[in-house]
């Protein structure tokens, strides 16, 4: 008992150091918040990755830091004009030991409509950073910063390694950014054990995982033929509304049945999803006013989004939606269709018990005094790249800001949000390094 009283006594000495030290630099990480913002990573096309990657890097080289910058050359969307700059900050501590590595993308969705403040402005209101990428994720990110600072400052004897990158490209599929460093060593073994990615997935939950995408293309295919006189045609448009509505009436209830053990959040994400991102038939409208030719559609053209669990087999996935069209395809007079992969990622899911995901639990019981929530991602992040090509099982995504408001107008991060995430980051790469 007595011993133990010790450790909770130790245990709690080493936060309220940790939470004083990162109190100290609550300027400066809003600051650090607020520069990031500043530079406007647009992706695409991918604008302004060497100067936030150079941010990132000299501000840690002054820290101690071994720099690296990596261009994800060849990458789709690198280019001079647009250059995939990664940056890699990696710091030996004083014994060997396991390598704690944070990973942030520095990309940023397109601003968009309906903002009331200036979406690169960085403004600070109400305790709050406002700006594209504030809560996804420059506010992560620099919660990372800080706390790894913090904890070499606090623990300068500390073993092992910890690694800070800003990669590029997340939105976009992350293929000049973590797939291009993961296919090059970067996220495997002996270099990294563990990962935290700090995605904005509120301060009380250790996210393990996502589920799986599939984008394709269904085409249906007609015949031109004039608009008075649709007989002597075949409308690729009304097939694809036969298309529809099979899939509306075999697909779509098929896959609500499908249930998942993965903790997803919100929990109208734990069915199978499909969403029609897109479609197109006919002639483009011309612009102006005119209107379009009176034709009938040889070619209609639409985008599916599939979302599926981690109890799927991507092929299933497949074969439902060509099994849809293949049974249309026997019924209906002149169907024809071609299906066409865009996209697909696997899911991905940590066990609950690996020591990166007990590591930040434990820090957030500690920080917060409340009991964490583990949970995995309705869409998808760069876990994947670690996983399945850095074959590297121990990564989560922790990390401040609500996701909800990733991508929305009036995007912002809480200071007091990124202030108690990096006492949690801080703590957990603390255990992670040194051991309980
Ligand atoms: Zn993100």
């Amino acid at each position: 008992m007595t011993a133990l009283k010790a450790d909770d006594i130790g245990e709690e000495r080493i936060l309220q150091d940790v939470r004083g030290r990162i109190a100290a630099r609550e300027g400066d990480l809003v600051a650090l918040t607020q520069e990031l913002i500043r530079i406007p990573t647009v992706n695409p096309p991918g604008a302004f990755y060497q100067p936030c990657a150079e941010l990132i890097g000299e501000r840690l080289r002054k820290r101690g830091f071994q720099i690296s910058y990596v261009r994800g050359e060849g990458a789709p969307g690198d280019s001079d004009a647009h250059p995939r700059i990664n940056v890699i900050a990696r710091r030996e501590g004083k014994r060997p030991g396991p390598t704690v590595h944070f990973n942030s993308h520095i990309d940023v969705v397109e601003a968009g409509q309906g903002w009331s403040v200036d979406p690169f402005g960085g403004i600070v209101r109400d305790g709050r950073v406002y700006g594209r990428g504030a809560c996804d994720m420059k506010g992560g990110l620099a919660a990372s910063i800080i706390a790894a600072e913090t904890l070499i400052e606090a623990e300068p004897d500390l073993p092992g390694a910890l690694e800070i990158s800003g990669t590029v490209d997340e939105e976009s599929g992350g293929f000049g950014g973590v797939a291009y460093l993961a296919e090059r060593g970067w996220f495997s073994k002996p270099r990294v054990d563990h990962v935290i990615i700090p995605e904005p997935l509120n301060v009380d939950r250790v996210c393990i995982g996502h589920r799986g995408v599939w984008w394709a293309e269904i085409e249906t295919r007609g015949r031109i033929a004039h608009g008075s006189m649709p007989f002597l045609g075949d409308s690729a448009i009304r097939h694809m509304g036969a298309a529809l509505e099979r899939l509306e009436r075999d697909l779509f209830p098929a896959l609500k049945r499908k249930t998942t053990s993965m903790p997803v959040v919100p929990e109208g994400a734990r069915e199978s999803t499909l969403n029609i991102n897109s479609l197109h038939g006919g002639q483009a409208e011309p612009q102006g006013g005119s209107l379009p030719s009176p034709v009938v559609a040889d070619s209609c053209r639409m985008i599916i989004d599939r979302r599926f669990l981690i109890e799927e087999n991507i092929d299933e996935v497949k074969n439902e939606v060509r099994e849809v069209l293949d049974g249309l395809a026997r019924d209906r007079a002149g169907f024809s269709y071609e299906l066409r992969d865009l996209f697909q990622v696997i899911p991905s899911m940590t066990d609950r018990e690996a020591p990166v995901a007990q590591a930040a639990a434990r820090a957030i019981r500690r920080v917060l005094r409340r009991e964490p929530q583990f949970i995995c991602s309705p869409g998808s992040y760069d876990q994947k790249h670690i996983d399945r090509i850095g074959k590297l099982r121990d990564c989560i995504a922790y990390g401040p800001g609500i996701l909800d408001l990733a991508h929305q107008p009036d995007e912002y991060v809480e200071i007091d949000a990124m202030l108690r995430s990096a006492e949690v980051m801080a703590l957990a790469a603390r255990e992670l390094l040194r051991g309980r």
